[in-house]
């Protein structure tokens, strides 16, 4: 099927008291219908960036961003802000880690979560609370219809996410996209919210794109999945390939560095040092400081991502030695 949304060489910089500095340096990625995609990264990769900018949510200035976001062909970038938000509300919709403070306090959760669906749809207040219960016994919120007039305050914070995601799926978008969307939640709560978003999924047949530093929620939940480090995509895959043969250190270290489900700690196995900060890009392989297995290419020349194996692509010297002897 055609892509639903393709990225080309999308680059985004910011202008600082330090000249300008890379925050996504050149990725590109399509996503089809019904398709779910995780983007793992470290906080600092670029993962949340990049989104914000195929949102069209970065400020110029002090952004810069670059490339093509095509929606169904049409790009993104270049379209006038009106269609942008008509987009954002009703094709492609988002959720983020701190649904607690994204809810207004003083509104009814039945209030926000019908509030887009009531404008785009011009309906009345009635028609919209109905709308709001439906919603609501969608995400699983027990008892929608005499909850539907509580305050976010008397909703714990699991329940808070849910009530984000009712927002979202208000006027059935096409894609939704999860930005950390559990990190603020406890391990068990996390599981539902995961189990949720993937029940949707399939109910809706809608993309869904998991943004996430968890390879765990990764591999449960989404088909394929990329790694970003420095602001670039390592390593992409299946998510069964990624796991089963990790062809990039970095992502190797992440896969080691994974609680077990025995419960003995991946620290252990913690990759060591840092991802560089951003405007302190190291030159060759952004990975170089922190890899074990770096040669001397790595310092110099910044590897490419090439093919490993059908639709598996890893950017590494390393592999691409091997991959060729
Ligand atoms: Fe390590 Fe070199 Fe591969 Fe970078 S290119 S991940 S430094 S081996
Ligand atoms: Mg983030």
């Amino acid at each position: 099927p055609a892509p639903l949304l393709e990225v080309r060489d999308l680059r985004v910089s910011f202008d600082t008291p330090h000249g300008l500095v890379k925050a996504v340096g050149g990725v590109s990625w399509t996503l089809s219908p019904g398709e779910t995609l995780g983007i793992i990264g470290e906080s600092g990769s670029g993962k949340s960036v990049g989104l914000e900018a195929i949102m069209g949510l970065i400020k110029s200035p002090p952004g810069h961003v670059a490339g093509q976001v095509l929606f169904e062909g049409e790009d993104v970038l270049t379209m006038k802000e009106s269609r942008r938000r008509q987009l954002r509300g009703e094709k492609i919709a988002m959720i983020f880690q701190d649904a607690m403070s994204a809810l207004n306090p003083a509104l009814t959760v039945g209030t926000q979560i019908a509030e887009v669906y009531r404008l785009r749809r011009r309906c009345s207040q009635t028609e919209a609370e109905r709308k709001a219960v439906e919603l609501m016994d969608r995400v699983k919120i027990p008892s929608a219809k005499s909850r539907v007039r509580c305050y976010p305050h008397e909703f714990s914070g699991g329940m808070c996410q849910r009530v984000m995601i009712a927002t979202a799926l208000a006027l059935n978008p096409l894609i939704l996209i999860a930005d950390e969307p559990t990190t603020a939640l406890d391990v068990t709560v996390q599981r539902q919210i995961m189990t949720l978003l993937a029940d949707l999924q399939r109910e809706d047949g809608m993309a869904l794109v998991l943004i996430t530093h968890d390879l765990g929620l990764v591999a449960e939940t989404v088909d394929r999945a990329m790694v970003m480090y420095a602001g670039r995509v390592v390593e992409s895959a299946p998510v069964s390939a990624l796991f089963d043969a990790p062809s990039h250190p970095y992502t190797r270290g992440l896969i080691r560095s994974m609680p077990r489900i025995d419960g003995a700690s991946g620290a252990l196995h913690a990759i060591g040092g840092t991802p560089p900060a951003a405007g302190r890009m190291p030159r060759g392989c952004a990975f170089h400081p922190r890899c074990t297995h770096r040669i001397d290419r790595c310092r110099a020349e910044r590897p490419a991502l090439r093919p490993v194996a059908p639709r598996h692509t890893a950017a590494c010297h390393l592999v691409e030695e091997m991959t060729h002897d």
